[in-house]
């Protein structure tokens, strides 16, 4: 089964289950003429971030890596009226257009952008306002250092989601190695034998192909 089935069979599963967005339409559409690059998290992984993080009730968000801020709507719409999300990019470029989106979204005075290296601004986050969630989608070399500072930020019982660890079976693969590949071996050794937290790795498929994320709850 190919890359395009697979698109099929999400646009197909969304039609039931995901109305047409014309925020979330607009905000993929600005990036995408802006040059950003089309690696924000597919329509239905972004409902699912919105979905998990209602479930929980979350109040606080936190994401590290917003491009465009695609995912940061839809968890940004997850939040309720005091609800609050802080978002992390480097580039200066991205935040901007992701303030733009932000903004035709309504979603501003909940979704907060801080421009900068992630890690750093992580860093100067203080730990006595915790987050529910926190989403990890910045450069994969760093997934480690960020998962560390994600788990003093995260109350307990809450969740720190690692976007695209499978990379279409290559961090499994010996073969294999890159940047991001062992950004991915680097956290999941981090991970073995952590007692601070309990995870599992979801594998998926959709139309940005086989990948999937890692699920950790904090103790
Ligand atoms: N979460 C977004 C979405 O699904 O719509 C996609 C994020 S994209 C995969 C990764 C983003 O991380 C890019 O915008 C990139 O500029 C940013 N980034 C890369 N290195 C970073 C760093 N050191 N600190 C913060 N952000 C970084």
């Amino acid at each position: 089964t190919s890359i395009k089935d697979w698109t099929r069979s999400d646009a197909y599963h969304n039609s039931f289950l995901i109305p047409q967005d014309p925020v979330l339409d607009a905000a993929l559409k600005n990036s995408a003429e802006n040059g950003l690059p089309e690696i924000a998290v597919s329509t239905a992984q972004g409902k699912f971030l919105h979905l998990h993080a209602r479930s929980i009730q979350a109040k606080r968000i936190l994401e590290v890596g917003t491009l465009g801020g695609y995912s940061t709507i839809w968890l940004g719409r997850a939040l309720p009226e005091d609800g609050e999300l802080i978002t992390l990019e480097i580039n200066d470029k991205h935040a901007k257009i992701a303030e733009e989106n932000l903004s035709n979204a309504g979603l501003s005075s909940k979704c907060k952008v801080i421009v900068g290296p992630g890690h750093d601004s992580m860093v100067s986050l203080p730990s006595d306002k915790k987050f529910d969630l926190i989403f990890i989608d910045a450069d994969k070399p760093s997934n480690l250092k960020y998962f560390t500072e994600a788990k003093r930020l995260v109350r307990k019982g809450g969740i720190i989601i690692v976007d695209n660890v499978v990379r279409f079976g290559r961090v499994a693969d010996p073969q294999e190695s890159d940047h991001n590949i062992e950004g991915v071996r680097l956290l999941l050794n981090g991970l073995k034998g952590d007692m601070d937290v309990d995870a599992t790795t979801i594998a998926t498929v959709g139309e940005k192909g086989y990948d999937g994320f890692i699920y950790a709850v904090r103790n």
